[in-house]
Protein backbone atom coordinates (compact mmCIF):
# COMPACT_ATOMS: atom_id res chain seq x y z
CA UNK A 1 0.00 0.00 0.00
CA UNK A 2 1.28 3.29 -0.89
CA UNK A 3 2.72 5.65 1.78
CA UNK A 4 -0.33 7.16 3.74
CA UNK A 5 -0.09 11.13 3.91
CA UNK A 6 -1.75 11.49 7.25
CA UNK A 7 -0.62 10.51 10.47
CA UNK A 8 -3.21 10.60 12.78
CA UNK A 9 -6.91 10.80 11.61
CA UNK A 10 -10.29 10.18 13.05
CA UNK A 11 -12.40 8.17 11.28
CA UNK A 12 -16.30 8.59 11.90
CA UNK A 13 -18.51 5.28 10.46
CA UNK A 14 -22.59 6.18 11.20
CA UNK A 15 -24.20 3.18 13.01
CA UNK A 16 -25.89 1.78 9.85
CA UNK A 17 -22.63 0.09 8.70
CA UNK A 18 -22.78 -2.03 11.73
CA UNK A 19 -25.90 -3.47 11.10
CA UNK A 20 -25.40 -5.56 7.94
CA UNK A 21 -28.27 -6.29 5.84
CA UNK A 22 -30.16 -6.60 9.22
CA UNK A 23 -33.41 -3.55 9.55
CA UNK A 24 -31.63 -2.60 12.79
CA UNK A 25 -29.41 -3.80 15.59
CA UNK A 26 -25.43 -4.99 15.63
CA UNK A 27 -24.56 -7.59 12.86
CA UNK A 28 -21.10 -9.31 14.51
CA UNK A 29 -20.12 -10.43 11.59
CA UNK A 30 -19.76 -6.81 9.53
CA UNK A 31 -18.55 -5.17 12.93
CA UNK A 32 -15.70 -7.63 12.25
CA UNK A 33 -15.34 -6.98 8.76
CA UNK A 34 -15.35 -3.13 9.59
CA UNK A 35 -12.29 -3.89 12.52
CA UNK A 36 -10.43 -5.43 9.89
CA UNK A 37 -10.66 -2.24 7.57
CA UNK A 38 -9.57 -0.18 10.90
CA UNK A 39 -6.42 -2.48 11.72
CA UNK A 40 -5.41 -2.52 8.02
CA UNK A 41 -5.17 1.19 7.97
CA UNK A 42 -3.67 1.23 11.62
CA UNK A 43 -1.08 -1.32 10.38
CA UNK A 44 -0.19 1.16 7.84
CA UNK A 45 1.38 3.35 10.41
CA UNK A 46 -1.53 5.99 10.93
CA UNK A 47 -2.60 6.68 14.73
CA UNK A 48 -6.68 6.05 14.57
CA UNK A 49 -9.16 7.55 16.31
CA UNK A 50 -13.14 6.51 15.64
CA UNK A 51 -16.54 8.04 16.35
CA UNK A 52 -19.23 5.46 15.68
CA UNK A 53 -22.76 6.64 15.44
CA UNK A 54 -25.58 4.85 16.89
CA UNK A 55 -28.50 5.56 14.10
CA UNK A 56 -28.49 1.23 13.58
CA UNK A 57 -29.92 1.48 17.16
CA UNK A 58 -31.67 4.72 18.15
CA UNK A 59 -32.22 8.16 16.83
CA UNK A 60 -33.13 10.88 19.12
CA UNK A 61 -35.23 12.87 16.41
CA UNK A 62 -36.91 9.84 15.24
CA UNK A 63 -37.75 9.18 19.05
CA UNK A 64 -39.06 12.93 18.88
CA UNK A 65 -41.16 12.52 15.71
CA UNK A 66 -43.54 9.73 17.82
CA UNK A 67 -43.94 11.93 20.57
CA UNK A 68 -40.72 11.78 23.01
CA UNK A 69 -39.12 14.23 24.82
CA UNK A 70 -36.49 15.19 22.09
CA UNK A 71 -33.54 15.72 25.00
CA UNK A 72 -34.44 12.22 26.63
CA UNK A 73 -34.81 10.65 22.97
CA UNK A 74 -31.02 11.85 21.98
CA UNK A 75 -29.89 10.44 25.50
CA UNK A 76 -31.14 7.34 24.48
CA UNK A 77 -29.26 7.50 21.39
CA UNK A 78 -25.68 8.32 23.18
CA UNK A 79 -26.51 5.24 24.70
CA UNK A 80 -26.80 3.69 21.76
CA UNK A 81 -23.55 4.67 20.66
CA UNK A 82 -21.67 3.10 23.47
CA UNK A 83 -23.41 -0.29 22.64
CA UNK A 84 -21.54 0.23 18.98
CA UNK A 85 -18.56 1.73 20.54
CA UNK A 86 -18.13 -1.47 22.50
CA UNK A 87 -19.33 -3.78 20.04
CA UNK A 88 -16.35 -2.20 17.72
CA UNK A 89 -13.59 -2.38 20.39
CA UNK A 90 -14.91 -6.62 20.69
CA UNK A 91 -13.96 -6.87 17.34
CA UNK A 92 -11.30 -4.96 17.18
CA UNK A 93 -9.58 -6.86 20.13
CA UNK A 94 -10.90 -10.14 18.60
CA UNK A 95 -8.33 -8.91 15.52
CA UNK A 96 -5.49 -8.29 18.50
CA UNK A 97 -5.69 -4.55 18.08
CA UNK A 98 -5.67 -2.72 21.60
CA UNK A 99 -8.32 -0.40 21.60
CA UNK A 100 -9.90 1.79 24.31
CA UNK A 101 -13.43 3.42 24.51
CA UNK A 102 -13.51 6.49 25.80
CA UNK A 103 -17.43 8.03 26.83
CA UNK A 104 -18.35 11.38 27.10
CA UNK A 105 -20.67 10.30 29.66
CA UNK A 106 -19.10 8.97 32.32
CA UNK A 107 -19.84 5.11 32.69
CA UNK A 108 -17.21 3.55 34.69
CA UNK A 109 -17.92 0.05 34.81
CA UNK A 110 -17.72 -0.45 30.68
CA UNK A 111 -15.01 2.08 29.70
CA UNK A 112 -13.18 5.71 30.08
CA UNK A 113 -14.40 8.93 30.44
CA UNK A 114 -13.14 11.47 27.98
CA UNK A 115 -9.51 12.72 28.85
CA UNK A 116 -7.66 13.95 26.28
CA UNK A 117 -4.04 13.54 27.77
CA UNK A 118 -5.23 9.79 28.47
CA UNK A 119 -6.00 9.26 24.60
CA UNK A 120 -3.24 10.94 23.58
CA UNK A 121 -1.49 8.10 25.02
CA UNK A 122 -3.16 5.46 23.86
CA UNK A 123 -2.44 6.75 20.63
CA UNK A 124 1.34 6.83 21.12
CA UNK A 125 0.82 3.08 22.74
CA UNK A 126 -0.16 2.30 19.74
CA UNK A 127 -4.02 2.15 21.10
CA UNK A 128 -7.04 2.48 19.29
CA UNK A 129 -9.22 5.25 20.92
CA UNK A 130 -12.85 4.85 20.24
CA UNK A 131 -15.09 8.09 21.29
CA UNK A 132 -18.69 7.38 22.35
CA UNK A 133 -21.38 9.37 23.53
CA UNK A 134 -21.06 11.90 20.62
CA UNK A 135 -20.53 15.81 22.75
CA UNK A 136 -22.46 14.39 25.33
CA UNK A 137 -25.17 16.34 24.88
CA UNK A 138 -28.71 16.26 23.62
CA UNK A 139 -29.77 18.56 20.42
CA UNK A 140 -26.48 17.66 18.96
CA UNK A 141 -25.27 14.15 16.48
CA UNK A 142 -22.12 12.34 16.54
CA UNK A 143 -21.10 14.30 13.19
CA UNK A 144 -20.61 16.71 15.69
CA UNK A 145 -18.62 14.87 18.29
CA UNK A 146 -16.25 13.47 15.27
CA UNK A 147 -15.40 16.80 14.49
CA UNK A 148 -15.33 17.55 18.02
CA UNK A 149 -12.23 14.79 19.13
CA UNK A 150 -10.62 15.49 15.38
CA UNK A 151 -10.35 19.44 16.62
CA UNK A 152 -9.21 18.50 20.02
CA UNK A 153 -6.74 15.79 19.26
CA UNK A 154 -5.49 17.57 16.54
CA UNK A 155 -6.28 14.51 13.96
CA UNK A 156 -4.67 16.03 10.20
CA UNK A 157 -8.01 15.12 8.15
CA UNK A 158 -12.08 13.70 9.37
CA UNK A 159 -12.87 10.71 7.34
CA UNK A 160 -16.48 10.69 6.76
CA UNK A 161 -17.19 6.48 5.65
CA UNK A 162 -20.85 6.79 4.26
CA UNK A 163 -22.94 4.95 1.90
CA UNK A 164 -21.99 7.07 -1.17
CA UNK A 165 -18.65 7.55 -2.30
CA UNK A 166 -18.25 11.15 -2.37
CA UNK A 167 -20.20 14.60 -2.41
CA UNK A 168 -22.92 15.23 -5.02
CA UNK A 169 -24.38 18.22 -6.47
CA UNK A 170 -27.77 16.46 -6.46
CA UNK A 171 -28.85 12.60 -4.82
CA UNK A 172 -26.85 10.55 -6.96
CA UNK A 173 -29.65 7.81 -5.69
CA UNK A 174 -32.35 10.13 -7.62
CA UNK A 175 -30.83 11.95 -10.04
CA UNK A 176 -28.67 9.95 -12.51
CA UNK A 177 -26.56 13.11 -13.93
CA UNK A 178 -25.41 13.94 -10.43
CA UNK A 179 -22.00 15.29 -10.46
CA UNK A 180 -19.41 14.24 -7.33
CA UNK A 181 -17.10 16.92 -6.27
CA UNK A 182 -13.53 15.95 -5.54
CA UNK A 183 -13.13 18.94 -4.16
CA UNK A 184 -15.18 21.79 -2.45
CA UNK A 185 -14.78 24.25 -0.34
CA UNK A 186 -16.76 24.20 3.36
CA UNK A 187 -18.51 27.65 2.81
CA UNK A 188 -19.97 26.00 -0.73
CA UNK A 189 -21.05 22.71 1.42
CA UNK A 190 -23.15 25.17 3.75
CA UNK A 191 -24.53 27.51 1.86
CA UNK A 192 -25.70 25.09 -1.04
CA UNK A 193 -26.73 22.75 2.13
CA UNK A 194 -24.96 19.48 0.62
CA UNK A 195 -25.32 16.61 2.54
CA UNK A 196 -22.08 15.99 3.97
CA UNK A 197 -22.26 16.45 7.78
CA UNK A 198 -24.41 18.66 10.21
CA UNK A 199 -24.10 22.40 9.57
CA UNK A 200 -22.00 22.44 12.79
CA UNK A 201 -20.18 19.89 11.97
CA UNK A 202 -18.58 21.33 9.31
CA UNK A 203 -18.30 24.61 10.46
CA UNK A 204 -16.10 23.56 13.92
CA UNK A 205 -13.89 21.43 10.55
CA UNK A 206 -13.75 24.83 8.46
CA UNK A 207 -12.93 26.75 11.50
CA UNK A 208 -10.10 24.44 12.66
CA UNK A 209 -9.02 23.87 9.25
CA UNK A 210 -9.43 20.07 9.20
CA UNK A 211 -10.12 18.15 5.92
CA UNK A 212 -13.00 15.90 5.85
CA UNK A 213 -12.60 13.10 3.39
CA UNK A 214 -15.67 11.81 2.92
CA UNK A 215 -15.67 8.22 0.94
CA UNK A 216 -17.69 4.50 0.64
CA UNK A 217 -17.12 2.38 3.73
CA UNK A 218 -19.50 -0.58 1.73
CA UNK A 219 -16.63 -1.14 -0.78
CA UNK A 220 -13.74 -3.89 0.59
CA UNK A 221 -10.47 -2.41 1.13
CA UNK A 222 -11.56 1.37 0.48
CA UNK A 223 -11.13 2.98 3.87
CA UNK A 224 -7.04 1.75 3.14
CA UNK A 225 -7.07 3.25 -0.49
CA UNK A 226 -8.39 6.58 0.32
CA UNK A 227 -6.04 6.92 3.46
CA UNK A 228 -3.60 5.88 1.06
CA UNK A 229 -4.74 9.33 -1.33
CA UNK A 230 -6.28 6.64 -3.31
CA UNK A 231 -9.49 5.74 -4.48
CA UNK A 232 -12.92 7.31 -4.82
CA UNK A 233 -13.78 10.42 -2.31
CA UNK A 234 -14.23 13.99 -1.99
CA UNK A 235 -12.81 16.21 0.02
CA UNK A 236 -13.67 19.27 1.77
CA UNK A 237 -11.12 21.81 2.53
N1 LIG B 1 -26.67 12.11 20.07
C1 LIG B 1 -26.78 13.26 20.85
N2 LIG B 1 -25.66 14.03 21.09
C2 LIG B 1 -24.45 13.73 20.56
C3 LIG B 1 -24.34 12.57 19.75
C4 LIG B 1 -25.46 11.78 19.51
O1 LIG B 1 -27.86 13.59 21.34
O2 LIG B 1 -23.47 14.45 20.82
C5 LIG B 1 -27.84 11.24 19.87
C6 LIG B 1 -28.84 11.75 18.85
O3 LIG B 1 -30.12 11.43 19.28
C7 LIG B 1 -28.49 10.93 17.61
C8 LIG B 1 -28.12 9.60 18.21
O4 LIG B 1 -27.42 9.96 19.41
O5 LIG B 1 -29.59 10.80 16.76
C9 LIG B 1 -27.27 8.71 17.36
O6 LIG B 1 -26.23 9.43 16.73
P1 LIG B 1 -26.24 9.78 15.15
O7 LIG B 1 -27.63 10.06 14.69
O8 LIG B 1 -25.21 10.83 14.95
O9 LIG B 1 -25.74 8.40 14.54
P2 LIG B 1 -25.43 8.01 13.02
O10 LIG B 1 -26.41 8.69 12.13
O11 LIG B 1 -24.04 8.47 12.71
O12 LIG B 1 -25.52 6.51 13.02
Amino acid sequence: MAQPQYKRVLLKLSGEVLMGSQPFGIDPEFVAEMAAEVKAAKESGLEICLVIGGGNIFRGMAGAAKGMDRAQADYMGMLATVMNALAMQNALEQLGVPTRVQSAIEMDKVCEPVIRRRAERHLEKGRVVIFAAGVGAPYFTTDSGAALRAAEMRCDALFKGTSVDGVYNADPKQDPAAKRYDTIDYDTVLADNLKVMDASAVALCRDNKIPIVVFSIRERGNLARVLAGQGVQTIVQ
